[in-house]
């Protein structure tokens, strides 16, 4: 499990929202260090667009915007998708705006000026908070029990092996990103991929026909020359 989420953290991908270019490209450069994928926005505007366009798991966010509201913001987000964890930033120190802060649903709170370590140790414990939260994970009308090792949808429980749970865990920790043939392999089989191999395809095809078989909205697709995706478009 541990394996797992160690393996987890090369797919990260965090958002910056922040006016200040000199410490947005501080901030990019310690979380490109530490493997994960970054974009920079900033604008509250553009910050937006980036967050609705992209599948972002971590939102470093300026409390105070040329044209927007940090904590404004950090609540639309949170009510978007409730899983995202979100890292404030402020030059405000005192203790009334931590709480302001937090109460609009940050997560945690950093003051400028900080260090590349301060921040890159406050990543690593959101992120650890992030991939140990779920106790179920959810995509429409699927539900994965990770605690019961069970899948249900529509109210039905459905019978997976344990390698089809693995696949199916991986999926909903991965909704809506494209997963490669390759990727897929070493998360759930642990195995260097052999392009050779067509045993990606085939539990993606028992797997599908046991999730979305009699469903009107399929939830695994394929991308063409690339992998899979699930999603509930
Ligand atoms: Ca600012």
């Amino acid at each position: 499990m541990c394996d797992f989420y160690d393996k987890m953290k090369d797919l990260m991908k965090i958002l910056i929202i922040e006016d200040e270019t000199k410490i947005a490209e501080f901030i990019g450069q310690v979380v490109r260090e530490m493997g994960h994928e970054v974009v920079i926005a900033s604008t509250g505007a553009e910050g937006r667009s980036q967050f609705s366009q992209s599948q972002v798991d971590l939102v470093i966010l300026d409390v105070m915007l040329p044209d927007d509201d940090g904590k404004k913001i950090c609540r639309e987000f949170k009510t978007l998708k409730s899983q995202v964890s979100i890292l404030m930033l402020t030059a405000l120190s005192r203790v009334e705006d931590k709480v302001a802060g937090l109460d609009s649903g940050a997560d945690d709170y950093l003051t400028k000026p900080f260090s590349a370590d301060e921040m890159s140790a406050r990543i690593r414990a959101l992120f650890r908070r992030h991939t140990e939260r779920p106790l179920s994970l959810k995509c429409g009308d699927l539900e994965l029990d990770v605690i019961k090792r069970q899948a249900i949808r529509s109210g039905t429980a459905i019978r997976l092996t344990t390698k089809e749970y693995e696949l199916l865990e991986y999926f909903l920790k991965n909704i809506g990103r494209p997963l490669t043939r390759s990727q897929i392999a070493e998360h759930v089989w642990d195995l260097h991929f052999d392009p050779e191999s067509n045993v990606v395809d085939v539990y993606v095809n028992h797997l599908r026909k046991k999730v979305d078989a009699g469903a009107t909205k399929k939830l695994i697709k394929t991308i063409v020359g690339q992998g899979y995706v699930l999603n509930e478009e």
